[in-house]
Order: C-alpha cells, then structure tokens, then sequence
C-alpha cells in the first residue's frame, strides 16, 4: 500500500534525493568508493560542502556578510552555543513552546534571560502579540515554528536588538529577510536532510563580543574559520541536504515551496473547519503551514482511535499529535506532494460519512 509520511522529524525528503544519496553511498560520482569511505577533506567532498554553502546563499538570498555553517549537535546544541556566543549580560526570548523553553532555560546559564512573553496559559496555541523587546537585551530569541503546537510566526519580524531565530521546521518553506537576522539555525532533520547535521547561518561582524572564554568547538568563529571542517563535519547529511537544496532549486526556489506549502495548507485547514467531527489547535490567525494540529470534535472525542486507526489502514503515517498536545498532526514539509495530504483529507470525509 502506498505511504503517505507526515512525520513530524526526522520526516519526508524528496524520493529524488534519497535515491542520490543512495547511489551515493555504493559508488560514490562514479569514483568507485563510498561517500561514507573519503576523506571529508578530499577533492571529490569539498565541492558537495561549497555547493551546500553556495545553494543557501542562492536559495535564501543570503547578503554579504553572513557565513553558513554544518555543525554536529542538533539545534538543541545551539540552545548553548548562541548565549555562549552572544549573551554577554542580558538575553530577550519569545516562549512558544516546547523548544523555545528549551532554549531559553539553556540561556539562563549564561546571564540574565528576560521572557518577554509566553503563551503557555493556553498550551501554546498562539503566538504573543504585544510584547515589549527590552532595548538593552544583547539579542531576541525566537522559534519562528513551534512544530509541536503548530503555530508559526510566518513574517521576518522587527526587533531594536540583534534578532537569532530557530528555523528547524520552517527553513525553505518562504522567502526569508535574511539581513533581519543575527543568526538562524536549525536541526535539519525535518526540512532538509537525515538527522546529523545542524545548519548556521551567522553575521560574522556580530561575533567576538562576549567577555567570556569560549570553548573552541563552541566558538562560531573556529567553525568559520575552518569552513565547517575545523573537525570531521557529517559528511553524509551534508550531501542529502545539498541534494535537497538542487531539488528546491529545480523546484522553483523557496517561492514555490511557499505556494506549494500555502496550497497543502489550505487544502488540509479548509477540511478541518468544515467537518463536523474535527477542529484545528492552534489560533487561526498563527496556524503554522508546517505542522498542522488538529483533534475531534467535543462530542466525537471517544473516536479518536477509530479515526486513527481508520487513517492508518488507508496508508498515513506519523499523524498521532505530540503528547503534550494529543490529537493528530500532519506535518507537510516541502518533499510532501499535495496528494498526501489530498489523501488524508479523503480519510477525514469517508470517516465523516460512516461515523
Ligand atoms: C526538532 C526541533 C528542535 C530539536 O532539534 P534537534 O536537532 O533534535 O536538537 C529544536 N527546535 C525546533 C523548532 C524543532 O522542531
């Protein structure tokens, strides 16, 4: 039976670039070895790095200035290395959920952290609106997609202090301002590659700032200044996201990704509204295009097993919403065809019909 993947992360990537990095893997451009076997600083891997930096620049309109970088450690190793980077007293974050907070109590190890607003009183189902950016904050922390609450901040927002944003779940879903930003980064295990590698992207002016001693793999710097290879940087996940990045290229750009995520969107959210036996999680106005959160209805709530199991047998997966928001979640990044989610959306009306 056919699969449609709506996992939230790691998650779908383009059938395309599996296979590449497929072939990839057994015979590597024809060279008669694995990319898993070379050395990351031979001649055939530095160009897959340089391609990588040079499609994100190209892609995401990046300006002078600014460096990119593949790291190790996950976006949850960011939490630490922007206060180690730039929290010299005084850090401002937007708290939105789950990996907001992460970031925000890692920061607290650093200096003081100031939360200039939280949407926990309604388990995160909105993004705050009237905040206040305190103008001597080093920097504003924001998660620009909550992935488990499904709500989004869709705008390049302004801020009086340098603006860092975590991307993991909506990088290359839209055109992004890229000169708002001090720095954004990302796991890129939802958008973009396999697990393993973490992108930077890092204004190079606003380093060196902080008083403190930072450790060498933590110091955004030594990773400029080895481009990406001060030490073995993840090959592989390298190469997938720099496939990924020729699909979304070839694809019509980050343009198209925006249409293409707009249309799933409006196709799935519009479904949710009208059936009677489901409703959406997250505020309207803050609906993420991602992740896509939705629960039965008051009056149908004991079906919901029914319903997944319905789902399931008609070829969905990953759509059981995190725990700490139960329900479902469709998760449609890029490398999802609108046909899954057309699928889906026929699951929630034949459920309709027959319940
Ligand atoms: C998944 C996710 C993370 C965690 O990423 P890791 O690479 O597992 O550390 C952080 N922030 C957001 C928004 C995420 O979706």
């Amino acid at each position: 039976m056919k699969k449609f993947n709506f996992n939230a992360g790691p998650s779908i990537l383009p059938r395309e670039v599996i296979e590449e990095t497929a072939k990839g893997v057994l015979d590597f451009n024809g060279i008669g070895l694995s990319i898993l076997e070379i050395s990351h600083r031979s001649k055939d891997f530095q160009p897959v790095l340089d391609e990588a930096v040079a499609l994100f620049k190209e892609l995401l309109n990046i300006p002078e200035g600014y460096s990119v970088l593949f790291l190790g450690g996950g976006a949850s190793m960011q939490f630490c290395m922007i206060p180690y980077n730039f929290l010299d007293k005084k850090a401002a974050y937007l708290n939105t959920g789950t990996w907001a907070n992460k970031a925000l109590k890692e920061a607290k190890n650093f200096g003081e952290v100031v939360e200039v607003a939280s949407s926990k009183d309604k388990t995160f189902s909105y993004i705050p609106k009237d905040f206040v950016i305190p103008t001597d904050a080093d920097y504003f922390h924001i998660t620009t997609n909550n992935t488990i609450y499904g709500t989004e901040i869709r705008k390049d927002i302004d801020s009086p202090v340098p603006l860092i944003a975590d991307m993991s779940s909506d990088i290359f879903s839209r055109p992004v301002d890229v000169s708002k930003y001090t720095c954004i980064y990302g796991g890129a295990q939802k958008n973009l590659a396999p697990s393993g590698v973490t992108f930077v992207i890092v204004k190079d002016d606003a380093l060196g700032k902080v008083s403190r001693t930072i450790p060498t793999m933590l110091d955004y710097r030594t990773h400029i200044e080895g481009g990406s290879m001060f030490n073995t940087p993840p090959v592989l996940p390298i190469y997938s996201a720099m496939l990924t990045l020729r699909w979304i290229k070839a694809n019509g750009g980050v343009t198209e990704m925006q249409r293409r995520a707009l249309e799933r969107a409006e196709l799935l959210y519009g479904e949710i509204d009208r059936n009677r036996m489901f409703k959406g999680t997250a505020a309207v106005e803050d609906r993420s295009l991602m992740n896509i959160d939705f629960v039965m209805a008051d009056e149908y709530k004991e079906l919901e097993a029914d319903f997944m199991a319905y789902a399931v047998s008609k070829g969905m997966v990953g759509i059981k919403g995190h725990r700490s928001v139960g329900g479902f979640r469709a998760s449609c990044y890029n490398a999802l065809p609108l046909e899954a989610v057309q699928a889906l959306v026929d699951c929630m009306k034949e459920f309709e019909k027959n319940n």
